[in-house]
């Protein structure tokens, strides 16, 4: 049989017949590489034998005990039997017992040694010494001495033929992987420890590893599985061990040479193509179109983003900001550069009702300085769109504002230059590659108002260059939040009256429950008569939900953007980007039911104004205390990008964004919570390594062979090159 290598498959390894094969490709482990990577999640230190004699009440330690007798007994609950050892440690007599583990009798018999690892009970009257439910392993003859003291500290190299993994040492405890328990994969992963080639060299280039003190990765590998004696089985179950540090590294070198080679792709598509520079005549039209000054990130972005116009390189970049951080002025002035040199700007929004918002908010600025702007969305007329289509791609429109629909129906440019997608966490995963793909050598800015934790930017736009908008443009009105029980709802209704009668406007957000397959939306629009008929009577009310035609949601959302209506009555579609300063009471009922990142976002539309504004976040029933949790942290911050850390910490990265669809790619060791700073230093080791000539090597070509097999398909990587 060939050597041991990453390569070979489970079912080829020592230990593994038919059975536990079938367990480990069921779990997604076919190779010998892939169970290497099962890292045990916790060590027991079952190196410090002790003596009974010797140990007091509660102490817990390993204990080697030669069995005298095991008895089952029957106890006074039905069905419930005890399983009792007695034996001699050398000392003493040892007594432990173990409750309805039946099958002890045929493992533990007399005249066999076995440690026993537990806290001792001291009896008082007299009796033995006693191990409640401790773990045992059985000592295979000839590897334990009776009474052996402790090995700590004997230099036992793990792998040294004969030593066992079970016993006298640190022992790593894994998860249960179908029939395999902790045991039998101790076994089996000792054994591929000790081979020498099963572990592989790895993709981490030496000379990295070497400069950073890392261990070889079959060094590393040794170590997380079997930590030499004295480890701190605290640092190992950090996942801080230098053979986990090696491992965490080199998993995120390679996710980071993925990313890194997506962005070369992009940048070069476009090389040697126009170049928009700035201009004094430019410097001073963005001075009359400005209405306000810039915040100093606002600044920074749009300084970042005219040098990338500069260069031949296409742009592809992330605009990050809080809600109403100000991030449609900044795209707005990046367009004036291009359009300044006779290209052409677009911009993407998720609803129609946003496109509108925006294509007024740009007309509004743009269009006293002569330029030429257009809206095209599904809502419009034949004849108004083939008008527009053609004025796009005359050339004649300078600026299109639309939904995705831009893309999809395919409107032709006559020199696009520069694309902008706003609030692109509404678009999914799939349709965001697609959209990066179509903007194709453009300029593109991707905008999104969901502050994500920087270890999740990194890894779900690693591939974009990103800008952040940290602050709110001075002179925004806090927003006060409370959170009230449901049966304060009549004071809540007196406030919402309080601010219609000052001329101000209302969002009553309730979740989309209770609803039935015949009438989707009856639910809010129930709640809407009641409030209607009710508490809110005599108030221009109306109401709005995801499922009702759209052409009607449109109507209502705009009557109540021009301040037509009071009181909006609304499912979370008004999440997303809508501006009306003139709102200031953001009422959600249920608030418990919904995530941390939404209500947020909900809030997000009031106070975007000169008055100040109030969410009331209604809490119905008992909440759990992950609901307390997140509506605690509202009450105290308004900071997207705190909450964003939050949301995180009470959900767990699996749970942030809804696994399956999060774009959050599968790491094995690594994970992005917790070992961010690895993933930062692994990108800029990345960016390094590609600059220089150690990719022309054969263990350079040997790495980017391997990046492509494993990310080509997410980062849809050329083939070579
Ligand atoms: P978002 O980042 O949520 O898309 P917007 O671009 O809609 O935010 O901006 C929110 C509001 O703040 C708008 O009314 C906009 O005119 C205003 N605004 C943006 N930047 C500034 C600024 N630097 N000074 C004053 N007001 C600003
Ligand atoms: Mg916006």
């Amino acid at each position: 049989m060939p050597a041991t290598g990453p390569d070979t498959e489970v079912r080829d390894l020592p230990g593994v017949g038919p059975r536990r094969a079938r367990a480990l490709e069921d779990a997604g482990i076919h190779r010998a590489g892939d169970l290497l990577l099962r890292l045990p999640f916790r060590y027991e230190d079952r190196s410090a034998r002790r003596r009974v004699s010797e140990m007091s009440d509660g102490e817990a330690a390993s204990v080697e005990v030669a069995v005298e007798s095991l008895e089952v007994r029957p106890t006074r609950r039905r069905g419930l039997r005890i399983v009792e050892l007695r034996g001699y440690d050398g000392s003493e007599p040892v007594r432990a017992t173990w409750f309805n583990q039946v099958h002890l009798k045929h493992i533990l018999r007399p005249g066999r040694r076995v440690l026993l690892f537990g806290p001792v009970k001291r009896a008082f009257a007299g009796g033995a010494p006693m191990l409640n439910n401790p773990r045992y392993e059985l000592v295979e003859p000839g590897q334990l001495e009776p009474g052996l003291t402790a090995p700590r500290g004997d230099g036992a190299a793990p792998q040294e033929p004969g030593g066992s993994p079970h016993v006298g040492r640190i022992v790593p405890i894994y998860e249960r992987i179908g029939t395999l328990d902790p045991r039998a994969l101790r076994g089996i992963l000792h054994h591929l420890i000790g081979s020498e080639s099963a572990a592989g060299a790895g993709y981490l280039p030496a000379a990295l590893a070497s400069r950073l003190q890392l261990p070889s990765r079959k060094r590393a590998l040794e170590e997380v599985h079997f930590p030499p004696p004295g480890a701190s089985l605290e640092t190992f179950e950090r996942r801080r061990s230098s053979g986990h540090q090696r491992l965490i590294l080199e998993e995120f070198f390679l996710f980071a040479l993925g990313l890194e080679l997506r962005r070369r792709q992009d940048r070069t598509a476009r090389a040697g193509g126009s170049t928009f520079a700035v201009d004094d005549g430019l410097r001073s039209l963005v001075r009359r179109v400005l209405p306000f000054r810039l915040t100093p990130s606002q600044r920074e972005a749009l300084a970042t983003m005219a040098r990338e116009f500069q260069s031949p390189l296409t742009m592809r970049r992330l605009l990050q900001g809080d809600v109403g951080s100000g991030k449609t002025i900044v795209a707005v002035i990046a367009a004036l550069i291009v359009m300044h040199h006779g290209a052409q700007a677009a911009l993407m929004a998720p609803t129609e009702v946003l496109a509108e918002q925006h294509f007024t908010t740009i007309r509004g600025l743009l269009e006293p300085h002569g330029i030429r702007v257009a809206l095209l969305t599904a809502g419009l007329g034949a004849a108004d769109r083939r008008d527009t289509l053609t004025a796009v791609a005359s050339g004649w429109t300078q600026f299109v504002v639309g939904t995705h629909s831009l893309i999809q129906e395919g409107a032709k440019f006559r020199n696009l230059g520069f694309a902008v997608v706003d609030e692109q966490h509404k678009f999914g995963v799939a349709q965001r590659s697609s959209l990066l793909e179509r903007g194709g050598g453009c300029d593109l800015l991707v905008m999104t108002a969901t502050p994500i934790p920087r270890s999740l930017t990194m890894a779900l736009h690693g591939d974009l260059d990103l800008s952040e908008l940290r602050e709110l443009p001075p002179g925004r009105q806090p927003i006060r939040t409370l959170v009230r029980p449901s049966a304060e709802l009549p004071g809540v209704y007196q406030s919402v009256r309080n601010e219609v009668r000052q001329g101000r406007q209302a969002f009553h957000v309730c979740p989309t429950i209770d609803e039935s397959e015949e009438s989707p939306g009856s639910g809010v629009e129930a709640r809407f008569r009641q409030l209607a008929d009710g508490p809110f009577r005599g108030l221009k009310v109306d109401f709005v939900h995801g499922r009702m035609p759209s052409v009607r949601r449109e109507r209502t959302m705009a009557a109540f953007v021009r301040g037509e209506l009071e009181v909006l009555v609304a499912t979370t579609v008004i999440e997303v980007g809508v501006d009306v300063p003139n709102a200031t009471m953001m009422v959600v009922e249920n608030a418990e039911r919904f995530g941390l990142a939404q209500l947020h976002q909900l809030r997000g539309r009031v106070g975007r104004g000169a008055h100040p504004a109030t969410a009331v976040l209604v809490v119905g029933g008992r909440p759990t205390e992950m609901a307390r949790r997140r509506l605690r942290v509202l009450e105290e911050t308004s900071d997207g990008f705190r909450i964003a850390e939050e949301d995180l910490a009470i959900r767990g990265p699996g749970d942030f964004f809804g696994t399956r669809q999060s774009g959050i790619p599968p790491f094995r060791v690594a994970d992005i919570v917790r070992d961010a700073d690895f993933l930062r230093l692994a990108r800029k080791e990345a960016a390094s390594f590609l600059a220089s000539s150690a990719i022309g090597t054969a263990e350079g070509r040997r790495i980017l062979t391997h990046v492509r097999a494993i990310w080509g398909e997410r980062f849809r990587l050329a083939a070579a090159g």
